[in-house]
């Protein structure tokens, strides 16, 4: 088979790294709750509206504050939480060495502020042919639509794009497509991947 004509990037956990534990820390901190009572009280239908761009800035603090029982202004509440990103920075050169290669596209569930907070800190971003951002399309992973959304951006066939992703579940997603779908886990796996690919 013939390389990728274009590959599709997870966020989270690929170009970026997300340390949940450490948010629901310090939210838990400004909260008077434990981590684990954070993470219980977050999870549900929040996350998943905001995601879908349901919820603006204003909408994700009012959510996260009202389900934490603390009112935190926006000036405190969104450093805050960004607080747990950490750019990937052993993946990035090879990120940049795909650039002119294939096509580029980030397929990320995410909301409002993380995109605020996370697009400048990865100007490689402005070098991908797409970026599609759940929050910013109203689709998530693992619906079908935004992969195939995806797919037309770059004007790929399934079987000629790759997908990268840390979570099991979204890889299946696009392997169900037709997509050749790779769960990622760390650079020196993903430059073994590549050669894997042809690339
Ligand atoms: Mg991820």
């Amino acid at each position: 088979m013939p390389p990728p004509r274009a590959i599709i990037f997870d966020l989270g956990n690929v170009l970026v790294f997300h340390d949940n534990t450490l948010l629901f820390h310090r939210l838990g901190q400004r909260a008077g709750l434990t981590a684990p009572e954070v993470s219980q009280r977050l999870t549900g239908a929040g996350w998943t509206a905001a995601n879908r761009g349901q919820l603006d800035a204003e909408g994700i603090r009012k959510d996260v504050c009202g389900a934490l029982g603390v009112d935190l202004p926006m000036e405190e509440f969104a450093p805050l939480w960004s607080s747990h990103f950490t750019v990937h920075e052993a993946v990035l050169p090879r990120v940049e060495g795909l650039v002119g290669r294939v096509k580029l596209v980030l397929l990320s569930n995410t909301n409002p502020l993380h995109v605020a907070y996370v697009r400048p800190r990865l100007p490689v971003l402005e070098r991908f042919d797409a970026v599609l951002m759940s929050c910013e399309v109203g689709h998530v992973k693992p619906e079908p639509a935004f992969y195939q959304l995806a797919l037309e951006r770059v004007g790929c066939a399934p079987h000629e794009a790759a997908f990268f992703d840390d979570l099991p579940e979204f890889v299946e997603a696009a392997n169900v497509l037709g997509i050749r779908g790779h769960v990622f886990t760390d650079a020196p796996a993903f430059d073994a991947q590549l050669k894997a690919l042809g690339l």
